[in-house]
């Protein structure tokens, strides 16, 4: 905990001491003049041009030593700062922003296989992650198989001559089972298998994933990250290893974020600690109070001692953060779901977590592997900033509903 925590800070400080005036392509602003202001956060660039001090400076670009920023899809400095924050905060070799988090898995995907590999997927990955992977990389002859959410050593019976990458998510979504992954990666790296973790849910802050020998760390920060539910943003960090592949491939797509996603996006990493705090506490609260109540059967929440791999979580993870669910001992009907969930008046309806405001969604699952809540409704939680006791009390006249 202390190290991670010292991590945050260290991040923080050094984010707080980057300059606001940033240099492009060799020319800085004015230190002081009428057109300038010197803000706690930096300044957005907007551009699609850049522009060079002289001809011989341009003529370096097509000799590949240039060392500024040549043009508006070359990650504009707000990106760059985000990167970089991420990177330190993550302590990978390469950090890349993306529009989305599904579009920094799709990437990382494609940057990572070609026409006759073999992939295997975690089966409780994010959806859209595996609906690329059925839809679009088979269509290039890339072959996927959908592995137990729970999975450890036991990922050698699934690796085939030709498999090439292993994704992991971990706790995965909607059902929060939990990998082995040092597991899992020890036996990968002896096969040159390179694999990728999705650590969306305990954020930067609450697993390392390097640590535990991933190659690619991946982050949805359009949740805990940004913090506010009004941006799409996404992250891949690389290790050294991976660091020249995957800088590449993001350069050869010419991909790049908007200035006014990174910011945010580096605006609520300095708030990241705080807020990430309160969440946790919030939902080990509902969590525990949901266990008392007669009509809920398990709490998915891998902080809770009887979560199945609550031991993996001790062991891997330095906190919890605010997304779980829960399961009812009774099949309710939709009708019935419907008079408890619609009369919930903090928790709201809708996709996405990580915010300030309570969500929740329910819905039964589909797996491509044995499942322990196969044909259970699963009610998943994303609790936010509000106080906790009206929290408890709004889901306590909702589920009367269902007494
Ligand atoms: C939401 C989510 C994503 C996708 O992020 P978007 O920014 O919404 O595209 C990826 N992985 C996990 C675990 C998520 O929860």
């Amino acid at each position: 905990m202390t190290d991670i925590k010292k991590m945050a800070t260290k991040t923080t400080a050094k984010l707080s001491k980057m300059k606001t005036e940033t240099k492009i392509s060799g020319k800085t602003w004015p230190e002081r003049d009428q057109t300038t202001a010197t803000t706690i956060n930096p300044p957005t660039y907007r551009g699609s041009t850049v522009l060079f001090d002289s001809f011989q400076e341009m003529l370096k670009v097509g000799r590949h030593e240039y060392e500024g920023i040549t043009y508006g899809t070359d990650r504009l400095p707000t990106q760059r700062q985000f990167e970089e924050a991420m990177r330190e905060l993550e302590g990978g070799a390469v950090t890349r922003v993306f529009q989305s988090g599904i579009a920094a898995i799709q990437t990382a995907l494609l940057a990572f296989t070609k026409s006759g590999d073999h992939i295997l997927v975690c089966d409780n990955a994010y959806g859209p992650g595996q609906r690329f992977c059925k839809k679009v990389l088979k269509k290039f002859n890339i072959d996927f198989t959908p592995i137990p959410p729970n999975v450890g050593a036991d990922v050698e019976q699934y690796i085939q001559s030709n498999t090439v990458l292993i994704l992991l998510e971990s706790p995965g979504s909607i059902t929060f089972e939990i990998q082995d992954i040092p597991a899992i990666t020890a036996i990968a790296r002896q096969r040159n298998i390179i694999t990728l973790l999705d650590a969306t849910w305990a954020t930067p802050l609450y697993l390392k994933p390097f640590e535990l020998g991933v190659d690619v760390s991946i982050h949805s920060v359009t949740k805990y990250i940004s913090g506010y539910s009004d941006v799409l943003a996404g992250t891949v960090t690389v290790n050294e290893r991976y660091s020249r592949t995957f800088g590449g491939f993001y350069k050869q797509m010419e991909i790049y974020t908007p200035a006014e996603e990174c910011y945010l996006a580096l605006r609520g990493l300095h708030s990241l600690t705080t807020r990430l705090r309160q969440h946790e506490q919030s939902a080990l609260t509902v969590a525990k109070w949901l266990q008392t109540v007669s009509i809920v059967d398990n709490v998915l929440h891998p902080a809770l001692p009887c979560h199945p791999e609550h031991h993996l979580w001790q062991r891997d993870f330095t906190g919890s953060s605010g997304l779980f669910a829960f399961t009812f001992k009774k099949d309710y009907t939709d009708d019935q779901l419907a008079a408890f969930i619609d009369s919930l008046e903090l928790f709201h309806l809708g996709y996405s977590w990580g915010g300030y405001k309570s969500l929740l969604t329910a819905a039964k699952i589909m797996r491509a592997t044995p499942s322990r809540y196969a044909g259970k409704t699963i009610v998943r939680l994303s609790i936010g900033l509000e106080d906790c006791d009206d929290l408890i009390q709004d889901l306590e006249s909702g589920l009367a509903m269902l007494t």
